[in-house]
């Protein structure tokens, strides 16, 4: 293992910080459980990374990492790799497909995943859980999340059982670190530690004023936010706009951007030009979306959200970085997901929208997360963070809130109904759990058991899944023995809700009797929790969704309009329809304006698509609806790809997709049969000279035929076009 000063030289620094001064002295690397709970950027990485090595080089051992997000997977891989792979350690990451058991990942040290990846995987024999020297949990505090959190709480639980490994939580700076310590067996390291001095602020009326600093006026009669943006260009720094929704993100860029254009220097301007080409070109046609991100980019500013294509995201982010991009106008997200800072980072909304409280003010704990981004290390003595008001008196509202405020507890969002079904038939698929009592203990370890104790609450729900679980088959009970059947394991291992598994098979079922149209297995399939949340259904629509849905053909029923389930099933109908036009070769661009949908949002739904289908395919071999999986099998290539059935031998080609298939069978060329016999120069008149050589080398040889059972069918297709 490398010394102090040749491990701090591996990542080009001199000194430990004080954060990481004080995990040492802790115990880090004597093998110590330890949760660190310090601000965004204070260095927390170092410290696993010291752990790691610790772990890989000396014990022998593989350390996990564990990270609520892919994107960030992504980036610790790539940062990992870089600085380690010269030690000789070997780095792998693991995100994606959960009906895999990665066996490769054996042979590997650092293994960093997901933790629905890693969930995934426990679900599975992995030969390698006893090799496990360290696990990393990072930003720990999504626990806390309603939607993040229970995956994370329920895999960490699982690992403390399954493991002798050494613990590291990193968290953002929270009120009750020290309970999810205890919940760890850590000792606990807290500090408010951060690497560049941050002042706080709040603008009202042309001024901001700071604390522990001079008031800055800022003139003008723009938007705030287009003044500070500009202020800060005006002194060759950048700035970080958060606000709170994706829609709003696109039109402040866009007024930023249409201030800002003619401000920019020449060279910049030639630059930008460049990378606004690439992001207009992303796809084959460029969208809305990718025209209006083109048009802010080449005038500096750029928007940031989860509805954006994945490589136009790294445009922005290394323009960003390379100081070409003055301002990026984001939803919170990206305060989690990516380490970019800035000089300035600007809180335009203070307040959004959430399901269960409606419009209210965001935790301080995202605030800080924020504002964790403003100061970039190697360029600023000093960073800044700004909220905005609009009056004086929300101004002194907003800085007794936020800046003298103190950060949340957080609380285990584990006892949800659906998150509780899912991961029971997991303990017990998994024979983790073999009794009811068993699986009552499980939850008592949990960080849930530790914050409210063993809840009858809880108990009652844990029964009731466990009943429901027992009366769709997915669970057997012998004396006071459970045990899952086979289905029930299978449907463990999809990933998939068990109650989407009793859709699919009671809609299977149905269809025995109907004609199975795709459209019919389309809307079976949406009406299932992973495609949630389902499009909206604005009040003009109602009639018409509701005529369409009367002389639908469907697998299931539909609730009554008294059910209270029934406005989220027009929602989930609406859905359908748009999966259903997307198979039936609507543009890309015809479904984001009909559907008001972001590139980003629609991929994700097809992806999702392509899973249920899978896992319907698997369900129907194992419950006997034999008949359907032709069906099945159909439909899933025509949603993933989006064509008409008459297109699906085409796609069997490598490289052909929606497009260049619709173009082939336009000019006469309908099966894999006329493409062999037509001269290759014909075919390179429509699709390219490359593309047409490369079919013709397929056609020439033996493999001329893709799998459709290829379980990423999706990327596979997306690779394509
Ligand atoms: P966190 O995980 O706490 O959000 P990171 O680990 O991403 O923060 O660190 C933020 C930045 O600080 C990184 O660019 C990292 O290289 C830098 N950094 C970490 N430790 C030190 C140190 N001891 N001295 C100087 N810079 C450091």
């Amino acid at each position: 293992m490398p010394n102090e000063e040749e491990f701090l030289k591996l990542s080009g620094l001199t000194s430990f910080n004080p954060v990481q001064q004080e995990s040492i002295k802790a115990g880090i690397l004597i093998g110590e459980n330890l949760v660190v709970s310090a601000p965004t950027a204070s260095g927390k990485t170092l410290i696993a990374e010291l752990a790691m090595l610790r772990c890989v080089l000396e014990e022998k051992k593989k350390t996990v990492y564990i990270v609520p997000l892919r994107a960030l997977a992504s980036e610790k891989y790539e940062a990992f790799k870089e600085k380690y792979e010269k030690l000789g350690i070997k780095i792998a990451i693991s995100v994606g497909d959960y009906d895999s058991s990665d066996s490769w990942l054996e042979k590997y040290d650092v293994i960093i995943l997901t933790s629905e990846k890693f969930d995934s995987l426990l679900r599975r024999d992995i030969s390698w859980i006893s090799s496990i020297g360290l696990v990393v949990a990072d930003e720990i505090h999504i626990i806390g999340d309603q939607n993040r959190g229970p995956t994370m709480e329920i895999l960490l639980t699982k690992l403390k059982r399954l493991t002798k490994a050494q613990f590291l939580a990193l968290s953002a700076t929270i009120k009750n670190a020290r309970e999810i310590a205890d919940w760890l067996d850590a000792k606990v390291v807290e500090s408010d530690y951060r690497p560049v001095k941050l002042y706080e602020g709040v603008y009202a009326e042309g001024k901001i004023a700071f604390y522990g600093k001079e008031s800055i006026a800022i003139d003008g009669t723009e938007l705030p936010e287009i003044k500070i943006v500009h202020d800060t260009a005006k002194k060759n720094k950048q700035s970080l706009v958060f606000v709170a929704t994706r829609k709003s993100a696109e039109a402040t860029a866009e007024r930023i951007a249409n201030y800002m254009a003619d401000k920019i220097s020449n060279a910049d301007a030639m630059e930008l030009k460049k990378t606004s080409e690439e992001i207009l070109h992303a796809l084959e046609y460029p969208t809305r979306q990718c025209e209006r991100l083109a048009k802010c980019v080449a005038g500096g500013i750029a928007f940031h959200h989860a509805g954006l294509l994945g490589k136009q995201r790294k445009l922005i982010e290394n323009a960003f970085k390379a100081n070409l991009i003055k301002a990026i106008v984001a939803t919170p997200t990206l305060a989690m997901g990516v380490n970019l800072p800035a000089y300035r980072v600007l809180i335009r909304d203070a307040k959004r929208y959430y399901a269960l409280t409606g419009y209210s003010y965001i935790p301080v704990l995202d605030y800080q997360q924020m504002t964790g981004r403003a100061g970039r290390p190697q360029y600023d003595t000093h960073g800044e963070a700004i909220l905005i008001a609009k009056t004086f008196e929300e101004a002194e509202d907003l800085a007794e809130r936020y800046i003298m405020g103190e950060t949340e507890e957080i609380y285990s969002k584990l006892a949800s109904e659906p998150v509780l079904r899912v991961h029971i038939l997991a303990l017990i698929a998994t024979e983790t759990c073999n009794s009811l009592q068993s699986v009552y203990d499980f939850f008592s370890r949990t960080f849930y058991g530790l914050q409210y104790g063993s809840s009858s609450e809880l108990a009652e729900k844990i029964d009731s899944i466990v009943d429901f679980l027992k009366g769709n088959r997915f669970v057997e009970q012998n004396r006071d023995k459970l045990r899952a059947t086979t289905i029930g394991k299978r449907v463990s291992e999809l990933y998939i809700d068990p109650d989407t598994a009793v859709k699919i098979i009671e809609g299977l079922k149905n269809s025995k009797d109907a004609k199975t149209d795709s459209s019919a297995l389309i809307e079976l399939l949406t009406t299932s929790l992973e495609m949630r949340p389902h499009l909206n259904v604005r009040q003009g629509e109602f009639k018409e969704i509701y005529a369409k849905i009367s002389s639908a053909e469907l697998l299931h029923e539909m609730p009554d309009e008294w059910d209270y389930d029934y406005e989220e099933s027009l929602k989930s109908f609406k859905t359908a329809l748009m999966v259903c036009d997307w198979a039936n070769e609507a543009t890309e661009e015809q479904i984001l304006e009909i559907y008001n949908l972001t590139p980003g949002e629609l991929h994700n739904k097809i992806s999702i698509m392509d899973w249920l289908f899978y896992s319907a395919q698997e369900i129907a071999i194992l419950s006997g609806a034999k008949d359907i999986i032709k069906d099945l099998r159909k439909t899933r290539v025509r949603v993933v790809y989006g064509i008409k059935e008459e297109l699906l031998p085409l796609v069997k080609l490598r490289d052909i997709g929606r497009f260049r298939a619709r173009k082939l069978f336009n000019a006469g060329f309908k099966t894999v049969e006329q493409l062999r016999e037509a001269p290759e120069i014909t075919l390179a008149a429509l699709i390219g000279p490359n593309v047409a050589k490369s079919v013709k080398k397929q056609l020439s040889g033996k493999e001329d035929e893709k799998n459709f059972e290829a379980k990423g069918l999706f990327e596979f297709a997306r690779r394509d076009n």
